[in-house]
């Protein structure tokens, strides 16, 4: 039941076309530290879920997937970072936590497997990939335009994480890895959720879909945000 990865370089040139739309400013409640603390106990419980569970032979499309989105959940990290910094705007900051108990969660897939880890001895920013590295820096600087073109970048991130999330978990059968990526989603979707009613509460209509069509975004953004089950 293995089958093709998503061409990243696809999810990738849509978003470099990408037009930037909405405006704004404004945000949620802070509460900073408590998300940490609830990021990084949901990664905990998340790894001992994976101790649980029986390591079996990984296809090569299995690793693929694993190297791939070790670097994406990364490039969001990254990304939302360096918005984090320059629009303080507590979205940012709270969705950075969130991609660092993804991005650790791959870290634990690629143990697990005896996997070297492809972001090893790299500084943020850095990516081993030309692609993701091109991508993150045609994002970044999208992000420094503005807050609103930020904002935006972010829905994109998501799209494009729910995208290739969902491919690569196509191409897998393997319980622990299909365990993290259905939690990567849960978190993509609530990401696009809260990217979406910050552009909102800016006056403007939300996120510009670039790679969901209208009903599956209006689907998702339409749906209260999910816990972790
Ligand atoms: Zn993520
Ligand atoms: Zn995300």
């Amino acid at each position: 039941m293995k089958k093709k990865r998503f061409p990243l370089t696809l999810c990738a040139a849509a978003l470099l076309l990408a037009l930037t739309g909405c405006g704004g400013g404004g945000d949620g409640p802070a509460g900073g530290d408590a998300r940490a603390a609830s990021a990084s106990a949901q990664a905990a419980s998340l790894r001992s879920e994976l101790a649980s569970l029986p390591l079996e032979s990984l296809s090569e499309a299995e690793t693929a997937g694993l190297y791939a989105m070790r670097e994406e959940e990364q490039l969001a990290h990254d990304v939302y970072d360096a918005s984090a910094a320059l629009w303080g705007l507590q979205v940012f900051a709270n969705i950075t936590d969130s991609e660092a108990a993804h991005a650790e969660a791959m870290t634990t897939l690629l143990d697990r497997y005896a996997l070297a880890d492809p972001m090893q001895g790299l500084s943020a920013g850095q990516f081993p990939t030309p692609a993701m590295q091109t991508l993150f820096d045609t994002l970044a600087a999208r992000s420094r335009l503005g807050l609103v073109q930020a904002l935006q970048v972010g829905c994109e991130i998501e799209e494009l994480d729910m995208r290739d999330i969902a491919a690569h978990a196509q191409a897998a059968d393997n319980a622990d890895i299909l365990r993290v990526y259905e939690e990567l989603l849960r978190g993509s979707r609530n990401h696009l959720r809260a990217f979406h009613a910050n552009l909102e509460r800016q006056g403007v209509g939300g996120c510009t879909p670039v790679l969901l069509d209208r009903a599956e975004f209006d689907a998702i953004v339409d749906a209260p945000m999910e816990t972790s089950r």
